[in-house]
């Protein structure tokens, strides 16, 4: 199933993360220096002027654009088109790696590489071309060390194999690769950058993601800090860039807002290193580009949040920032989730655009605290969708957790009278010990040591 990653069900993922005490460390260091930078980059730069009215703007883009969708993704096509590219509406993963196939196919094409694209997971597109005997190779150093794991799924948006320390790379390569340096950073990125620099030269097809596409010029952006993005788009002749229906702004000038708010919560950079922009039709005299390009944009569900409580979800720019602050995420990490996407976004986007059976407990894997919507640059209202999603997930299944139907009758039936309510409060305290699952990996909270109506008499006969 596209989305679904390998494993047991929630409930074991979760126990099995919470024992794994080499991954929470990890991803608890990686959450704090993600999260630092991006503090540094937002609310504590100085010459970023107001982050908040940045984030204003960003999320009024994201609303128009996603409020006048079927507008802009026509201009986005006719610009395309002009230019002499080739656009394809997928309404299914399956009809978008049918028509990648196609186009590999009628290519002859036997190389393939990747730059990093969450997109061409969700629709598991390198398992589809493999299966037609095309070598797939991903270039960014994240997901070329999971493609090197047996195809690891990633555990964060925007550093996809943060669960792993350099020990582990260093063992990874050397098994794999006939790798013999150290585990030092610089030499492991040295030794990828001259293998994959061979692998960039005689790549039959090129095929990215997309961060936004610019609908005025019918161009496709995309972030990166290596580089790599540059190379697959300009060495082979021909081109594949695949983007989520929403992925676009109408101008240049919405562009620069949405790269600055990207660069900074994905990573506390003022800007990405790398900002790659395609626009097809190959200018005479160049010396590189692609001379065929393809851009499929793929619906797979996103048309179902259109006009619904979740249409905002679109909004979303993969920054990956709630993920950093989720204190959920911090205990189970990535993989727990199950889904490619973790964390908040995770748990409100899975369930629209993967099976929502499949995926109908992510919703109740959250405090509910906020810490999400807070840090979201485009202002999803994140905790607000989770509560959206258990609420329809009740309705639809009538399934809600027995402890809390349980709770639910009983507080009904406490405050329906005042005296019951007033007795019912003293019982409270008795609940603590028999909330042992519960409290067994959270803390309960302390109940007051006496009812607020007794707090109250003894106030008042005591003329306080
Ligand atoms: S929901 Fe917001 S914070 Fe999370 S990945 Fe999307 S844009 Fe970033």
């Amino acid at each position: 199933m596209p989305m679904k990653i390998e494993g047991g069900p929630f409930k074991a993922r979760v126990e099995e993360a919470l024992h794994n005490d080499f991954m929470r460390g990890a991803v608890r260091r990686a959450q704090d220096g993600l999260r630092g930078r991006k503090l540094a980059a937002t609310n504590e730069d100085r010459d970023f002027e107001d982050w908040e009215a940045w984030r204003q703007a960003g999320e009024a883009v994201r609303r128009h654009t996603i409020e006048n969708l079927d507008y802009y993704l026509e201009q986005l096509s006719e610009n395309v088109e002009a230019r002499g590219g080739h656009v394809f509406f997928a309404a299914t993963a399956e009809e978008a790696t049918a028509y990648i196939r196609q186009v590999v196919k009628a290519k002859d094409a036997k190389r393939i590489i990747k730059s990093k694209s969450m997109v061409t997971e969700e629709i598991s597109l390198n398992a589809a071309l493999e299966a037609d005997g095309c070598e797939v190779v991903e270039t960014d150093l994240g997901e070329y060390i999971l493609q090197l794991d047996d195809h690891e799924p990633p555990s964060h948006l925007v550093a996809p194999a943060v669960h792993k320390n350099q020990a582990q790379i260093r063992e990874l390569y050397a098994k794999k690769i006939g790798y013999t340096a150290t585990e030092k950073p610089e030499e492991i990125t040295a030794h990828t950058r001259k293998v994959l620099r061979e692998t960039f030269l005689h790549a039959d097809i090129g095929i990215t993601g997309c961060n936004f596409a610019v609908a005025e010029t019918g161009t496709v952006t995309l972030l990166t800090n290596e580089g790599n993005a540059d190379l697959a788009t300009s060495l082979p002749k021909t081109q594949i860039s695949v983007m989520g229906m929403e992925r676009l702004v109408p101008t240049w000038e919405d562009l620069d807002i949405l790269v600055s708010l990207l660069s900074r919560s994905a990573v506390g950079q003022r800007l990405a290193t790398y900002v790659t922009a395609l626009t097809p039709g190959r200018e005479e005299g160049s010396v590189d580009g692609p001379e065929d390009f393809h851009l499929v944009i793929v619906d797979a569900g996103r048309s179902k949040a259109l006009g619904t409580e979740f249409q905002d979800v679109l909004h979303c720019i993969r920054c990956g920032a709630c993920i950093n602050v989720c204190p959920v995420y911090r205990h189970i990490g990535g993989h727990a989730y199950g889904s490619i996407y973790q964390g908040p976004i995770g748990a409100v986007l899975s369930p629209i655009l993967g099976d929502s059976d499949a995926f109908k407990t992510l919703p109740f894997a959250s405090s509910l605290c906020g810490a999400c919507t807070e840090a979201c640059p485009v202002g999803i209202p994140l905790h607000e969708q989770l509560v959206a999603h258990r609420r329809a997930i009740v309705e639809d299944h009538g399934e809600a957790p027995w402890f809390e139907k349980l709770a639910m009758r009983g507080f009904g039936a406490a405050a329906a009278k005042p005296e019951r309510f007033a007795r019912a409060g003293g019982t409270v305290r008795l609940a603590k010990p028999l909330a042992r699952a519960w409290t067994a990996e959270r803390e309960f909270p302390a109940p007051a040591r006496t009812t607020f109506r007794k707090w109250f008499e003894e106030r008042k006969g005591a003329g306080r």
